[in-house]
């Protein structure tokens, strides 16, 4: 076992596996709900300043009624590796930083362990509204805030991809 390997089971992060099933294909009801996000080819053109305005004013799905800010991502836009949360939390909601307090530490820990400091990877969620008590985004939510991520993974073009949480 490497020492990184080792290092990552020490501080509770379970090693990434390759999964043998391939990535499920949008639904059709996802689809309908990414066009309803009001234009997702529009969004697919949009820079980074854009994505930062149109996603602070979005209301394409009932996350953004108990927003305090949206939460866009943090970090190296041109980064080698981008790590991928499920949503804002709290303090997420609070500071308009993805990642931060014990989830927060405990991603800058592993990233250490892989080395890497926090400033150097593009951190972001799967939706940019923090869901009521912290409960996990729905489906229909994902799908509405994907235009932003998918712009987001097109304008940092990572290298690789971290989905965690
Ligand atoms: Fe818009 Fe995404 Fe916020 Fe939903 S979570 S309101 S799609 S920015």
């Amino acid at each position: 076992m490497s020492e990184r390997i080792r290092v990552l089971q020490d501080i509770g992060v379970r090693v990434w596996v390759s999964r043998t099933s391939p990535v499920d294909e949008q639904q059709p009801t996802a689809r309908a709900t990414v066009a309803a996000a009001g234009s997702a080819e529009e969004t697919a053109q949009l820079d980074w300043d854009g994505i930062v305005y149109r996603a602070s004013r979005c209301t394409a799905c009932d996350l953004h009624r108990g927003r305090t800010q949206a939460v866009i991502g943090t970090g190296d836009r041109n980064a080698d590796w981008m790590i991928i949360g499920e949503a804002p939390g709290a303090e997420e909601d609070r500071r308009g930083e993805p990642f931060v307090g014990r989830a927060g530490q405990l991603l800058n820990n592993m990233l250490l362990a892989a080395g890497f400091k926090r400033p150097q990877v593009y951190i972001a969620n799967i939706v940019k509204c923090r869901p009521p008590n912290n409960r996990d985004p729905r489906a229909d939510e994902a799908a509405s805030c994907a235009p932003f991520l998918r712009r987001q993974i097109e304008l940092v073009q990572p290298k690789m991809i971290l989905a965690v949480g």
